[in-house]
């Protein structure tokens, strides 16, 4: 597979590169990922169920909007080459809004500090699995991006090569 960072050809089954170790990406797609939304329905559950308190809820959304904001602030951060605009753009659309809804789950879960209504915790886990949904799905983009660029920079190598 080729590496794209440093163009060197690698057997097909490396999982990183020979020469500069830039891991490649699987001939697989990537498993989903769950790690923010379980940490948010586990908090959920704590906190109705009385085994942390408002205070440690509190505190816990609030770490999650640090991260989400600097998660946020990163993508748009990302200059993407002129090559690869057309590659990469959806994932990093569907990524940006990922983050977004993600943010936007984390108020109904402040308002229930407020107003203890426990519709707002239902609210803001149906808001976190849509912007988890869409972090796996930018993923996936991601990886059939860059599977894609591999296999047409190999097929070119090896019809050019004959
Ligand atoms: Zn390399």
């Amino acid at each position: 597979m080729l590496c794209l960072a440093c163009k060197h050809l690698n057997p097909r089954t490396a999982s990183s590169c020979e020469i500069c170790r830039t891991p490649l990406p699987s001939r697989e797609p990537p498993p989903p990922i769950f790690t923010n939304l379980n940490k948010i329905r586990t908090a959920i559950a704590q906190v109705t169920r009385g085994e942390i308190t408002f205070t440690q809820f509190e505190e816990l959304v609030a770490g999650l909007e640090k991260l989400f904001r600097e998660k946020l602030a990163e993508v748009s951060g990302i200059s993407i080459p002129d090559d690869m605009i057309a590659e990469m753009k959806d994932e990093m659309d569907v990524g940006t809004e990922g983050i977004k809804i993600y943010l936007q789950s984390l108020v109904p879960l402040r308002r229930y500090l407020e107003e203890h209504n426990v519709d707002y915790l239902s609210q803001g886990l149906a808001l976190a699995e849509v912007a988890n949904n869409k972090m796996n799905q930018a993923l996936l983009l991601n990886w059939r991006a860059f599977r894609s660029l591999q296999e047409s920079a190999e097929e070119y190598i090896s019809t050019n090569t004959v």
